[in-house]
């Protein structure tokens, strides 16, 4: 079985068993609860796309390792190809659940992972990538959801992992046993956890020797002995509670996120992948965070898409579509929405093979497009508010709505054009507002700043891949300045000198 239905993934969800706090109770059942089921319905998009035939070839992919095909989620890209498709089908996703759909997470990680593993391998003699791949194989043959999970808690951003008056900021090993390792820590903002079958758990930084029993990655089962998890909240998170479709803006989907916490959780050798070879913690990161640095040119790019759709609709539905303002703000956007895709066109397109065989993209790209993710929805997102008007805000319920006593003077004075009937204007209304201020902001918006690394984290990679020596000799040529004698030289000839 290497395509679920998603019948069959909600199924396999209900027999695992979660601990999950939310506002304050032990949720037992995960998978119905009001405030989770509409992240659910997201992840069950990525199955139910990959059993369409018109998205087979973005969906679904053939596994290197077995022949079959599989759901491009549990994929390892072969080449730039497979990296520009897996954007395209983020897009795809993003356009059908104006929401985040949490799977790309677990296949960044696993993609970082492969590439990683190959090399301290070769470095050092282990067999991590070996435990790897059986790991791959398993994941692909049971279409598994896996969590990729980085973030750790930091404590004082100030101090090492190793230098925290608290050693448990960054999750690290706390016991070696002959079966395996025993770990502790927490990681933060886990999007998708409670929708997983499987995390990954990578370090969070560049590790030094001090800091070895903190460089640790490794496979468990997101319901294993030990692993609780506290539920975040969103904006206008309790409307899904109340029943109604109009006041959550986008009836069906979300996203959720996480605080997961590791309580001396067993991990035995044959999933652990990374275990206190400090020198590589950095590689792991670096190629996990440009791999979900591409992802965002594809997924944020899809919710842009059913936002400028809906601002649109907005100024249809006030009868504001034919002034010229507003035909250039939705022209603004979409310049800005399509400015991000082609970051993440292009950081696929300029990829190149690792050791392993598997297609990393164009850091420098990728971390440009990530920097730009970071602003250009806050900008679709100002415009959007501003063509949709302050009712967006000011809007009754749609309790209000069905009263008798209030539903006649809110289809006479909220109505827009004669022809939309005002539920419709409430709809569209209530889906910007749920996109830029409500759940789904989360994902389009706050996300789109701290998510995959935060402003100043794609900012140190630019500056360490943007090559700015080549650049001022390609200045230095232009303009007929003589290129200076390398240090090294310099020092040659003064100890010739002597
Ligand atoms: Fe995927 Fe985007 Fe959600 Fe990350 S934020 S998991 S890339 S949908
Ligand atoms: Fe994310």
């Amino acid at each position: 079985m290497t395509l679920m239905t998603s019948k069959q993934y909600e199924d396999s969800l209900r027999k695992m068993n979660f601990k999950v706090y939310l506002q304050g109770e032990l949720v037992t059942n995960t998978v119905d609860h009001p405030i989770i089921r509409p992240s659910l319905n997201s992840v069950m998009a990525t199955y139910d796309l990959a059993q369409d035939p018109r998205y087979e070839d973005l969906m679904t992919a053939t596994s290197h390792l077995t022949g079959r095909k599989v759901n491009r989620f549990c994929h390892l890209h072969r080449s730039t190809e497979d990296l520009v498709k897996k954007v395209k089908m983020q897009r795809l996703l993003g356009q059908t659940t104006a929401s985040c759909f949490q799977r790309c997470v677990g296949m960044d990680a696993m993609n970082a992972q492969d590439s990683t593993t190959f090399e301290i391998d070769k470095a050092l003699g282990t067999e991590y990538h070996k435990r790897f791949e059986t790991f791959l194989r398993a994941v692909q043959d049971n279409d598994w959801v896996v969590d990729g999970a980085m973030t750790d808690v930091k404590g004082d951003r100030g101090l090492p992992p190793s230098k925290q008056s608290d050693p448990d900021m960054y999750l690290h090993i706390v016991e070696r046993r002959a079966d395996g390792i025993v770990v502790k820590g927490a990681k933060a903002h886990q999007t998708g956890c409670i929708n997983s079958h499987w995390i990954i758990v990578m370090p969070t930084i560049s590790m030094g020797p001090d800091d070895a029993e903190y460089a640790v990655s490794f496979a468990v089962p997101a319901d294993a002995e030990g692993i609780f998890y506290v539920y975040g909240r969103q904006s206008c998170d309790t409307r899904k509670l109340e029943g109604g479709e109009i006041d959550v803006g986008n009836k069906k989907f979300g996203g959720h996120e996480a605080l997961m916490v590791f309580e001396n959780v067993f991990v035995p050798w044959d999933k652990v992948f990374m275990c206190g070879e400090y020198e590589f913690s950095g590689m792991l990161v670096e190629r996990f965070a440009g791999y979900h640095r591409q992802s965002y040119g594809g997924c944020k790019v899809g919710v842009g898409d059913v936002l400028i759709g809906a601002a649109a609709l907005a100024a249809d539905y006030n009868g504001a579509a034919r002034a010229s303002h507003v035909k250039d703000k939705l022209i603004e956007m979409a310049h800005l929405n399509e400015t991000l895709y082609a970051c993440g066109i292009s950081c696929s397109c300029e990829g190149s093979r690792t050791a392993s065989g598997t297609y990393i993209i164009d850091l420098l790209l990728a971390n440009v497009c990530k920097q730009n993710v970071t602003r250009f929805p806050y900008e679709i997102a100002r415009l959007a508010e501003d063509i949709a008007g302050g009712l967006m805000v000011t809007l009754p319920s749609e309790k209000d709505l069905l009263n008798p006593a209030t539903a006649e003077v809110i289809k006479k004075y909220l109505k827009g054009v004669d022809a939309v009937p005002v539920e419709s204007r409430m709809r569209v209304l209530r889906l910007i507002e749920n996109l830029t201020l409500g759940t789904a902001a989360v994902g389009y918006r706050t996300e789109s700043m701290h998510g995959a690394g935060s402003p100043q984290a794609q900012r140190i990679m630019i500056s360490r891949q943007s090559n700015l020596g080549k650049k001022k000799e390609l200045a230095k040529a232009i303009a007929g300045i003589p290129s200076e004698p390398k240090v090294t030289e310099k020092k040659k000839e003064l100890v010739d000198a002597k």
